[in-house]
């Protein structure tokens, strides 16, 4: 009875189709939950577009990762830039989660969730400024992974200045290809990321001579969204085969920080076993450590979180250009930009599922000025009237926050759904919000 509803790709555990309130689950009244909270409730009490997120499904793949890497000793340090929302990272600080930040800001969404999580936090990033450095010296991060040599200077100075001691890794570039999108790979002497990994041993020689520098570590990350395994071993054996020279040439290496970058399946039904792959992916990076004594750095992003989050949208208009078909919808590439900027895939189903309803072929797009503007193209989806409510799914990573005000259109607000509660975890923008900094009255200085 329930096959035509439960067929639509939803992402288990997190978002399935339910019966509303008491009637039993019939096939034309099945609605898209986040845990036990309808989505259709969520769009008429907050609006649309909407994110919403779903706080056991985060907890769920945080605590699979983390056991994942049981066998050996490790810490988990979430990134934050793949969603930095405070009340998720209260979450996974709950959990005793570490966090990878790649700015002050970063930094600073950390610290006012709990100053203490400081000794968990490592710096990434290509440009970090002094004043950045300066925080987070003060702040008493545990690493800093250093990009390159003018870096390390500007480190050493400004610890020696503050009378701290910098514990640093280099991010060494591997040259290892990595199958993914060219603009979230990293890890080819190419890209502008990590030192490559030939250099590093003068560098750390140079590093272990200044007095407010700590040579504790080495840290990589190839890039991100990566389906294979493969490149993250591969990766691996160099780093080991660094950690003994350095060890040979005299350095403490206490931390190898293994960077983020497990990809989930964005199409189809999504993953049925995160815990089967989490393991693999440990099983990638320790088989090259064994034996090295190392305190292992994790730096997943989009594996914890992506899965845990949909953006809510409604459909405002049905047109035809010709042959085309569009369903013009109220959210754009301002509030979620991976399909226009990585042509990225997303599964986008009905919150409401019609058991019979016919399909169509559909170009789901937004309203924004740019042809470029669009979720899916060509893409079978069930028939979807004028204000019906559709979710995209996987959004809970690098969607909110690489939404923008292009347009002036105000960023979505998120909801953080735990069981049966339902949390405002950001209120959607006003267009105050948006023009304040640039009111008239502002402009005398
Ligand atoms: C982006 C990034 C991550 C997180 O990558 P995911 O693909 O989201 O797991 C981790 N470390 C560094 C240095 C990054 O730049």
């Amino acid at each position: 009875m329930t096959a035509a509803v439960t067929e639509r790709p939803g992402r288990a555990p997190a978002f399935c189709y339910r019966a509303l309130g008491k009637r039993a689950l019939g096939e034309s009244d099945a609605v898209l939950h986040c845990d036990q909270v309808p989505l259709s409730r969520l769009a008429e009490r907050f609006g649309t577009p909407l994110y919403v997120y779903s706080a056991s499904t985060i907890r769920e793949r945080l605590r699979a990762f983390d056991q994942a890497f049981d066998p050996a000793p490790h810490t988990v340090c979430y990134s934050v830039k793949a969603n930095s929302n405070l009340s998720i990272l209260r979450l996974l600080t709950r959990e005793g989660c570490g966090f990878d930040v790649v700015s002050g800001g970063e930094l600073e969404r950390v610290l006012r969730v709990d100053r203490r999580a400081a000794g968990k936090v490592v710096f990434s990033g290509v440009g970090k400024t002094s004043v950045e450095i300066g925080m987070a010296l003060q702040a008493g991060i545990l690493l800093f992974n250093v990009e390159s040599q003018s870096e390390l200077q500007v480190l050493g100075e400004c610890a020696a200045r503050l009378k701290k001691t910098a514990r640093m890794a280099l991010r060494v570039n591997p040259d290892v290809p990595a199958d993914t999108h060219p603009y979230i790979s990293t890890g080819l002497h190419q890209h502008k990321f990590g030192i490559p990994i030939e250099q590093a041993r003068a560098l750390y020689r140079q590093a272990a001579k200044h007095k407010s520098l700590k040579v504790s570590g080495v840290s990589v990350h190839i890039g991100s969204q990566i389906a294979d395994v493969t490149p993250f071993s591969a990766t691996m054996e160099r780093v080991a085969d660094l950690v003994r020279a350095l060890r040979i040439d005299g350095h403490t290496v206490d931390y190898v920080d293994a960077g983020g970058g497990l990809g989930i399946p964005y199409e189809g039904d999504g993953q049925s076993d995160f815990a089967a792959c989490a393991r693999k992916y440990a099983r990638a990076l320790l088989g090259p450590l064994r034996g090295l004594r190392v305190h292992l750095l994790l730096e997943p992003g989009r594996s914890i979180v992506g899965p845990a989050g949909t953006l809510l949208t409604r459909v405002l208009y049905r047109k035809t250009n010709g042959h085309k078909r569009f369903l013009v919808v109220d959210a754009a590439m301002n509030d979620l930009i991976r399909p226009s900027l990585y042509k990225a895939h997303h599964e986008i189903v009905p919150v409401r599922a019609h058991a019979a309803s016919a399909k169509e072929t559909v170009d789901v797009v937004g309203p924004i000025c740019e042809t470029g503007d669009f979720f899916a193209r060509d893409r079978e989806l069930p028939l979807a009237e004028e204000g019906d409510l559709l979710a995209i799914l996987d959004a809970g990573a690098y969607g909110m926050v690489l939404a923008s005000n292009y347009n002036t259109r105000p960023r979505p607000a998120e909801i953080l759904v735990d069981g049966d509660s339902t949390k405002l975890i950001r209120r959607r923008e006003t267009l105050t919000d948006l023009m304040g900094p640039e009111a008239p009255r502002s402009r005398r200085a």
